[in-house]
């Protein structure tokens, strides 16, 4: 396996493969491993040279804990991207280097099936699943995180010798808290997985197209765009409590709503636009739509566009609501704050909301409220590592530019935005009977600056709630040397 050095044509390639440009990182060199054997002499020689290394899978995280002056050895996973049934395991194998779209395209081509995950098909399995990992089928399918079996790890033990290890869910599998950490955890934390085994939690796996959900025979999408001169402080607070109450009533796992799922775009009145985009599926789709849009569009009484299409599930997969991720869109600079919900926006929230997507102020930025719950709250909170499991929203202030001029003010836009939605509780979503944390795959350092979070309650509670004395546990146990670390890493220390 070849060093890959400033010098190769390839290295500028793979040291900008990377979404988020905010970040960038000069590693001295770059491998790509093609197996585990690979993957674990990259880093027995990144251990015994002293050098840090870095894990990169898809290279969509959104703060800098891959592309960071200080890594010096990035071992990129792009080239371990196999997905297939694994009949001695009984559940399907995905290399951590496969992106999300890659595993939707194998999973459903080869046996019709899916793993409910996230939402950009670009994104890494490898940093993704590990994170919980919510998307469009959530709410009627639950967290990909939900699904893991096992996982095959390359880990560092206390001597310095780097090998490699599986960890199951099996009840007598001695290292079954290992994979418990990684179904939700968070990547960069314990080592380096090079592979997830993943099969239904009531399913045996004999049968590959019954060990994951079926794929849905159909995917109905709608997009509600009101235009932003329409709106006044009142018509935009019924909408945001419409959406709220909506949420509310049919987060329940036996609300046949789950099988719909929407964003509403509360987008900075600079973007012109209000829009909701969403999803349903199943045999009922037109009518959960107009449900939807019955009770939450409609009553505030301003006229907007709908459209409604309809595809199958792999074409919408492949390339979900194109506008989203439009060209420009992978070279931006952004900064997504993320917060769960148990209940609706209160007025004051909405109010705040309201000032700053009025703001004069030159920037591009989005109040983005995502529906949760359904299947999701099915999960005690202490079956996986991902706590949050009575909510009803996922809401994130959003900002990104591509111009440096912008960098400024949007990051100081957004950072006062969210910090004044919770002003009772020091700037951030603490777990409070409204609000509980954040989500480890949205991750945002000001959670660990006391400038941005003055509510005491410290970036790891944000993350994982009571699992995080825990995952201290497995990280001293996994990484006793703590090889693998970054600003919002698991610390063993107390
Ligand atoms: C456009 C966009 C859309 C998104 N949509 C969603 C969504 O719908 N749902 C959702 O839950 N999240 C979403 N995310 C967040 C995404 O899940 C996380 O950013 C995730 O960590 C990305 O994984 P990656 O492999 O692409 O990233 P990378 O940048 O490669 O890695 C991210 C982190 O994980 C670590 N890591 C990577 N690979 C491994 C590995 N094999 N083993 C251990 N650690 C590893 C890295 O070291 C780093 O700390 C989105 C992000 C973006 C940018």
């Amino acid at each position: 396996m070849e060093k890959i050095t400033p010098n190769d044509i390839r290295y500028s390639d793979l040291a900008g493969k990377r979404f988020n440009k905010r970040f960038a990182g000069k590693p001295e060199y770059i491998r790509l491993p093609e197996t585990i054997k690979d993957v674990v002499e990259a880093v027995q020689e990144a251990v015994d040279s002293k050098r840090r290394p870095v894990v990169r899978s898809g290279g969509h995280c959104l703060e800098g804990f891959v592309s960071d002056p200080i890594v010096q050895v990035l071992i990129d996973l792009s080239l371990m991207t196999g997905v297939y049934y694994d009949a001695e395991r009984a559940a399907f194998a995905v290399e951590a280097g496969a992106t999300v779209g890659e595993m939707y395209r194998r999973l459903f081509l080869g046996w019709g099936v899916v793993l409910p995950a996230g939402e950009h098909p670009g994104i890494g399995v490898g940093g993704h699943i590990l994170g919980g990992a919510f998307g469009f089928l959530c709410r009627e399918y639950g967290l990909a995180a939900d699904y893991l079996y096992g996982i095959e790890l390359v880990a560092v033990d206390a001597s310095g010798k780097a090998y490699s290890v599986i960890a199951t869910r099996e009840e007598n599998d001695p290292n079954r808290e290992l994979l418990w950490a990684h179904t939700g955890g968070g990547g960069g934390n314990f080592g380096i997985v090079t592979r997830y085994w993943l099969r239904s939690p009531d399913s045996d796996g004999t049968d590959p197209s019954t060990a994951l959900p079926k794929a849905p025979a159909s995917i109905t999408t709608f997009r509600v765009a009101w235009d932003w001169k329409d709106f006044d402080a009142s018509t935009f607070s019924r909408l945001v409590q419409n959406f709220g109450t909506w949420s509310l009533q049919h987060s329940d796992p036996s609300s046949p709503s789950i099988q719909l799922f929407s964003i509403l775009f509360l987008n900075h009145r600079n973007l012109g636009k209000i829009e909701i985009k969403g999803i349903s599926t199943g045999g009922n789709a037109s009518r959960l739509i107009d449900e939807h849009l019955a009770a939450i569009a409609a009553p505030i009484g301003l006229p907007y566009n709908l459209k409604i299409e309809e595809s199958s599930w792999l074409r919408f997969a492949l390339n979900p609501f194109p506008e989203l991720f439009q060209p420009g869109f992978d070279n931006v600079q952004a900064k997504v704050k993320d917060a769960f919900f148990r209940r609706p926006f209160t007025d004051s929230q909405i109010a705040t909301a309201y000032k700053y997507l009025t703001a004069e102020v030159g920037i591009g930025g989005v109040l983005g409220m995502a529906t949760y719950g359904g299947k999701v709250n099915t999960v005690l909170p202490d079956a996986t590592a991902s706590a949050q499991r009575d909510c009803i929203l996922d809401v994130a202030c959003n900002t990104g530019w591509i111009d440096p001029a912008g960098a400024e003010p949007s990051m100081n836009w957004v950072r006062n935005f969210y910090k004044d939605l919770f002003p009772d509780s020091g700037g951030v979503p603490v777990p409070n009977e409204q609000t509980d944390g954040s989500m480890i795959n949205h991750p945002d350092t000001d959670h660990a600056s006391p400038e941005w979070n003055q509510s005491g309650v410290p970036w790891y509670t944000l993350y994982y709630k009571e699992a995080y004395p825990r995952l201290q546990q497995v990280k001293a146990k996994w990484d006793p040397l703590n090889i693998f670390y970054h600003a919002l890493s698991i610390r063993a220390e107390k």
